[in-house]
């Protein structure tokens, strides 16, 4: 009794969440706004008994008022938001651009995306505050705005932006565009005034990559690499094993489900309506799962792949920074450079920390090399750092724990720079 007590209730519940989804997605079909009434609108019932939304005043007065001032181009955003504060409109700035954008105010609705179909928009039965055209005038002239309020929108062509300092007076530098005699834009990262230091910025993303392609690594850096490569990738393994398990069982629980449900339907517990919900549901969960299931397997590949990209990267970092995008161009900087990367004349080497010159085998000065606090051999219990010391010790230099911390820290953030 219990037993079938326990599976009557799970089909309950399966049977009522299928019912709320498909619910709210038939009425939106439906054309009906279902939920609390936005701004300009209040809920009430049609006629026929049906819930729905229509237009409340002042505001939407107020709204279609906004609509048409957006549309005349006169007065910018901010400047209309506060107008329609001193009318007793009052929203935050956010809400107001929301709003703006809100196909609910010229009588659409959006209709979800439910189960195989994809989201639409489409006439709603309510009453729209502005016309289409008025709304979608608006729509256009926001866009064509937006890009002038993110002036300071890091640009693609200026990546060192902010990050080296004037050789002049080691002031930050800053960029910016000017338009050539033919109309080309040109772009500098230039000082601010009275420095009047600026320098063209393809040349210097030039100098930039060649400095890139000089740096090579040690190999007992690129050998820690790749095993730090290997444990991570064995620990991928044992998550992507366990991951494996779980699908298993439950597709099982599904399929067992499905049995359920048919015997309670041939004892005639359910009906047949109720039972074709949950077989089709049943179903399209399994199909879910094996998608799930076949994505795992394409990921485990594409570790082992990343893994070898990811070392051959160490030794070709002018081809990974190309391949980069914006943010992680500048995360990789960040790793290679001192804090005040100081441009000079002679390159880009000055600019690299210490980690970057161990690493990569670059001079590193009677200061950087002060035997402070070496660590010993006994002190070394982690693997990586052993191998480093080692290997370092062979070359003359006694590394700190401190030192051995950083070049291990390194390893592992271009590990996750260059795997993404
Ligand atoms: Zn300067």
């Amino acid at each position: 009794m219990l037993a079938v007590y326990l599976a009557t209730s799970e089909v309950e519940n399966d049977r009522r969440a299928i019912n709320v989804k498909q619910g709210m997605y038939k009425a939106r079909k439906e054309r009906r706004w279902m939920r609390r009434a936005p701004f300009g609108y209040i809920n009430t019932l049609s006629p026929e008994g049906e819930k729905c939304i229509i237009p409340k005043e002042p505001e939407a007065t107020w709204i279609r008022k906004t609509f048409e001032l957006v549309a005349e181009g006169s007065l910018s955003i901010s400047q209309i938001h506060k107008l329609t504060q001193s009318w007793g409109f009052t929203c935050s700035s956010s809400s107001f651009y929301k709003l703006l954008h809100h196909p609910v105010y010229c009588g659409k609705i959006v209709v979800p995306a439910f189960e195989q179909k994809k989201a639409y928009l489409t006439k709603g039965k309510h009453q729209g505050i502005v016309s289409v055209v008025l709304f979608e005038e608006v729509q256009k002239l926001l866009q064509n705005r937006a890009p002038k309020r993110r002036s300071s929108r890091p640009h693609d062509s200026l990546p060192l932006r902010g990050f080296i300092y004037c050789p002049l007076c080691q002031k930050r530098l800053t960029g910016s565009s000017s338009k050539g005699r033919f109309g080309k834009l040109y772009f500098y990262y230039h000082c601010r005034t009275p420095c009047r230091y600026r320098i063209r910025a393809d040349h210097l993303n030039k100098y930039l990559i060649e400095a890139l392609e000089s740096l090579s690594p040690g190999e007992v850096y690129k050998s820690v690499l790749g095993d730090m490569m290997e444990e991570l990738h064995l620990d991928i393994q044992r998550k992507m094993n366990l991951e494996h398990a779980q699908i298993s069982k439950s597709m099982e629980n599904l399929i067992g489900r499905g049995i359920k449900a048919h015997d309670l339907y041939l004892k005639g517990e359910i009906d047949a309506e109720d039972y074709m919900l949950i077989k089709s549901d049943c179903e399209k969960s399994t199909k879910a799962l094996g998608a799930e299931l076949r994505s795992l397997i394409r990921r485990e590949v594409t570790t082992k792949k990343q893994a070898r990209k990811v070392i051959r990267w160490l030794s070709h970092l002018d081809k990974l920074y190309q391949k980069l995008d914006f943010s992680s161009r500048q995360q990789l900087l960040s790793l290679l450079f001192k804090g005040k990367a100081v441009l000079e004349t002679s390159g880009f080497a000055h600019a690299t920390n210490r980690t970057t010159r161990l690493i990569f085998r670059l001079e590193l000065s009677d200061k950087e090399l002060k035997k402070t606090q070496q660590a010993k051999d006994e002190e070394l219990e982690n693997p990586y750092f052993k191998k480093i010391w080692q290997a370092e010790k062979r070359k003359g230099h006694i590394l700190s724990l401190e030192q051995l911390s950083k070049c291990i820290a390194f390893l592992k953030n271009f590990y996750r720079l260059a795997s993404n």
